[in-house]
């Protein structure tokens, strides 16, 4: 499925060029270009999913094993000293596309980015809680 108003079903789909380094039957993987540092990609599926939850579990496994050859990629090909893997579901978690895409991220010592959080303090009580809402 296809959503005719998404910028990066058109991109998957090559109805707008991009940089594509890598693409199969599933799957087109292409530069972002608002680029966290050099050679930041997106691996775009090729039918519309909003976002995690309603991506099927076969997409969802290959997903990841493109990221692990692209991540490879970028090890040999750019010499990166690092790779981030980011994918943000919703607006609150800073979803901005609302197809699902995975980021692979290249980092190199002292790049200056910054892709985390503040880390909690929580007591081991608040821990113990949310485990059990979460088991
Ligand atoms: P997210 O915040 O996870 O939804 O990420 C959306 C990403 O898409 C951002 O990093 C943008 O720079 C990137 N982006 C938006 N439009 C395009 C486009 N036309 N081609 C490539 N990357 C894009
Ligand atoms: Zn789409």
């Amino acid at each position: 499925m296809k959503d005719s108003n998404c910028i990066f079903c058109k991109i998957a789909n090559g109805e707008i060029p991009s940089r594509t380094i890598e693409e199969n039957d599933m799957f087109k993987v292409v530069l972002d270009v608002g680029p966290a540092t050099k050679g930041h990609a997106l691996i775009l599926p090729k039918d519309h999913y909003t976002n995690l939850y309603d991506l099927p579990e076969d997409v969802a496994a290959e997903v990841y094993k493109t990221a692990k050859k692209i991540a490879l990629k970028m090890k040999e090909k750019l010499g990166c000293d690092g790779v981030n893997i980011v994918q943000n579901n919703e607006e609150a978690a800073g979803q901005t596309v609302f197809h699902f895409h995975m980021h692979v991220i290249p980092r190199y010592k002292d790049d200056g980015q910054v892709i985390g959080w503040k880390p909690g303090q929580p007591t081991a009580e608040e821990l113990d809680a949310i485990a059990e809402v979460l088991k």
